[in-house]
């Protein structure tokens, strides 16, 4: 996903304190067109020199709304980044680069209820995934914020229960983990009452957050309430301790980084593969 199509920015709102608004128009008409998933997601290229744990200078923002000609994100601004330094001082008519989008969503058949979790980087894709389901559709969300002031409606058609939590997001103790657990459990018990398969988990849980928060998370919900990797798709957004990490990356021997491609094949699902590799990133350090 390299940035390589170029932007310019249209419009910059504050949605709430702690979220800027940014509306940008693909310089080239073609060359940018959305997978309509609804956690798609660019890189795009804010001028950081610092690399994230990827080692890009590109940092990732959800597309939060498809507009003509182009798309429109929203920047958490947590005061500690390039990419939020961006958000902060981005004006009208300021180009970047932007990639083309990639997605994770994949949520089954309407009937199956969801549970959506995250943290303040999340909103964006939690709002559009809200605002684009249709009326068969059933959530159970949270959102975990460092403060309430950026808590705001989030229109949709489906049935949905939102709660608004203030904590995690590198300011307090997460507590994505538990609200994870609680609220897959919650649905669990609901559709094993009125399934008759009861082996069916029942569920599709979406949660994207902090990185040792979401590996936590995905620990958690595979060992109970046991969902296999098919109800699961657990994304981590941001990294807490990135210069750690590409500093352990950068001493890992040639026989270990094989080791760890090896790990990722294609034929698996990524949440088969992160099930895997999980174990081996510990043992590394990662
Ligand atoms: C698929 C995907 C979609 C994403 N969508 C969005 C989105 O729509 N909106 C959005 O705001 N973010 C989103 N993110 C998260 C965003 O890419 C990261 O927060 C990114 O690290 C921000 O870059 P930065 O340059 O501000 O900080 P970095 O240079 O990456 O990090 C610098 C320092 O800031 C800290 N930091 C980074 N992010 C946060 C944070 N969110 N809260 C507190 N401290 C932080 C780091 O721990 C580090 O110490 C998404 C991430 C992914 C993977």
């Amino acid at each position: 996903m390299e940035a390589t199509i170029d932007a310019v920015v249209t419009s910059r709102e504050r949605v709430t304190p702690g979220f800027v608004r940014v509306g940008l128009r693909v310089r080239d008409g073609g060359a940018w067109s959305s997978l309509n998933v609804p956690d798609e997601f660019v890189h795009l290229e804010v001028g950081a020199q610092t690399p994230d744990a990827d080692g890009h200078t590109s940092r990732h923002y959800t597309v939060s709304r498809v507009i003509p000609g182009g798309f429109e994100v929203e920047v958490a601004i947590h005061g500690h980044g390039p990419g939020s330094a961006w958000g902060e001082s981005v004006a009208v008519g300021d180009t970047v680069r932007v990639s083309e989008p990639k997605a994770y969503y994949s949520a089954p058949a309407a009937h199956i209820p969801r549970v959506l979790i995250g943290d303040a980087t999340a909103l964006p894709a939690i709002a559009r995934i809200l605002a684009e389901a249709d009326g068969a559709e059933s959530f159970r969300v949270v959102i975990e914020l460092g403060s309430l002031d950026d808590a705001r409606s989030l229109p949709t058609a489906a049935d949905a229960s939102i709660e608004w939590r203030v904590g995690g997001n590198g300011m307090t103790a997460s507590t994505i983990v538990e609200s994870a657990a609680r609220e897959a459990e919650a649905v669990m018990a609901q559709t094993s009452r009125s399934q008759d398969d009861s082996s069916a988990p029942g569920v599709y849980a979406w949660v994207a957050c902090e990185s040792s928060v979401s590996r936590q998370t995905r620990t958690r919900l595979r060992r109970k309430p046991g969902l296999p990797a098919s109800a699961l798709r657990i994304v981590g957004y941001w990294h807490a301790d990135v210069q750690r990490l590409l500093d352990v990356w950068a001493k890992l021997t040639d026989e270990q980084r094989a080791q760890y491609d090896e790990i990722w094949r294609d034929d698996r699902s990524d949440e088969e593969n992160w099930e895997i590799l999980e174990p081996y990133m510990k043992v590394l350090g990662l």
